[in-house]
């Protein structure tokens, strides 16, 4: 099996017990200032101080990470990484207030609607080429791991080709090197023009699971799923044995968090408008907050109450909600740089948020998301010593390699 070490590095190790972290807890990076790190095949062997390295590795094959950082890789929770294209028009009227360079005269045209149109349309071959490029820029950025969506299928049929594809993808993605992919069933919106379906998803959340989805998740909100079909749809997919997340308190406050937190979610994500009665209640369940800066760049305040859950106790991720509408920015440096500029966070705190907050998003704080032994060998190195400069230069990318599953991949100069 291949040994690596790796040395002189500046480490953020967020090493502890494979859980989230919360609250205060959140400021702890566990920084090594001359770190090593052995690597053996895909998994991390040795943790410490260059100075102590056992006489064991030193005959190893070395790379010296002098004047670098070197950290967990970011583990992004929350994408729809399967889709064609960002709705750009709409992006930029939204943005400018001037009509769309390409009017739409039929409404349901717009919105998660087209891009539904747009996925039925697009071959396999477009949808996975697409998201394939986008899994090598986001690894460019330092993420090593990556949730993702259905949601654009809105039929039983097209959302199980979407899980197909997920399926596809992520063994195509295990096999290059690129994030491991953990695939999620999301029931995005009712098709438009029928009743709320609730009456479909029980064979297709059943089926999911057999397609290697391991989460299941609804979009709580006007215009989307009401809190009573989700807490039903949640139910159905808690007994066929999916973990749970809710897309929650976006757009209008509905209880959709408190309910899901009571369920037992493994994450409850958005929360821009969570009701103060409820903060509480969220920041002391078990479930992690994942909070989406990228959405609040894109469609306005307000900012997600990411301050208020962290002094309350709170576990909080930050993802970054990739999708063709409301997020086209897949860089997690660039959601730890809003959060800190934003959402009140420390840049420790965004740290944490995107590495072993995340992987606790996902079920996977056991597997990755810190660095100690037993644990993956996912890393991203910095060009800089100090990670501040990684989240205060959002216009930079400053990630120099990655390594995934203990194989380095170097960055296009
Ligand atoms: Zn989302």
């Amino acid at each position: 099996m291949s040994r690596l070490l790796l040395t002189h590095a500046t480490l953020f190790t967020l090493s502890g017990a494979g859980q989230a972290r919360r609250g205060t807890a959140m400021r702890e990076l566990g920084l090594i200032s001359d770190g090593a790190l052995v690597v053996e095949g895909s998994r991390i062997e040795w943790v410490g101080q260059t100075a102590h390295i056992p006489r064991e590795y030193f005959n190893t094959q070395e790379i010296d990470c002098k004047g670098r950082v070197i950290s967990p890789g970011f583990v992004d929770s929350h994408t729809h990484l399967l889709f064609t294209e960002p709705r750009w028009d709409e992006i930029a009227a939204r943005h400018s207030s001037l009509p769309e360079s390409t009017p739409r005269p039929h409404s349901l045209d717009r919105g998660i609607q087209r891009s539904a149109r747009e996925f039925r349309e697009a071959s396999d071959g477009e949808l996975l080429a697409k998201a394939r490029r986008r899994l090598v820029d986001l690894q460019g950025f330092g993420t090593t791991t990556v949730e993702a969506k259905t949601g654009y299928g809105l039929t039983n049929e097209q959302e199980l080709r979407a899980l197909e594809l997920l399926r596809r993808l992520s063994a195509e993605s295990l096999a290059a090197g690129l994030p491991e992919i953990h695939p999620t069933l999301l029931a995005h919106v009712p098709m438009s023009g029928t009743a709320e379906q609730t009456f479909g998803w029980a064979p297709l959340i059943q089926q999911a699971k057999t397609m290697g989805a391991r989460f299941f998740d609804v979009y709580c909100d006007h215009g989307a799923y009401t809190l009573e079909s989700a807490r039903r749809l949640l139910q159905c997919a808690q007994a066929a044995g999916l973990m749970l997340k809710v897309h929650a308190e976006q757009l209008h406050p509905t209880g959709a968090a408190r309910m899901a937190a009571a369920l037992g979610a493994v994450s409850v994500d958005h929360l821009e408008r969570l009701p103060a009665d409820d903060l509480g209640t969220v920041a002391r369940s078990a479930s992690v907050a994942t909070l989406l800066p990228g959405c609040a760049y894109f469609t306005g305040p307000p900012w997600p109450p990411a301050r208020e859950l962290i002094d309350a106790g709170a576990a909080v991720a930050l993802a970054t909600d990739l999708n063709p509408g409301t997020c086209p920015s897949l860089s997690m440096p660039f959601m730890l740089s809003l959060a800190c500029a934003q959402m009140k966070l420390t840049p420790a705190e965004a740290w944490t948020a995107a590495t072993i907050n995340g992987a606790a998003a996902l079920g996977m704080a056991q597997e990755t998301g810190s660095l100690q032994p037993g644990k993956r060998a996912d890393l991203a190195c910095f060009e800089t010593c100090d990670l501040r400069e990684v989240v205060y230069s959002p216009a930079s990318n400053l990630c120099v390699w990655v390594m995934q599953s203990g194989r380095i991949r170097e960055q296009a100069q």
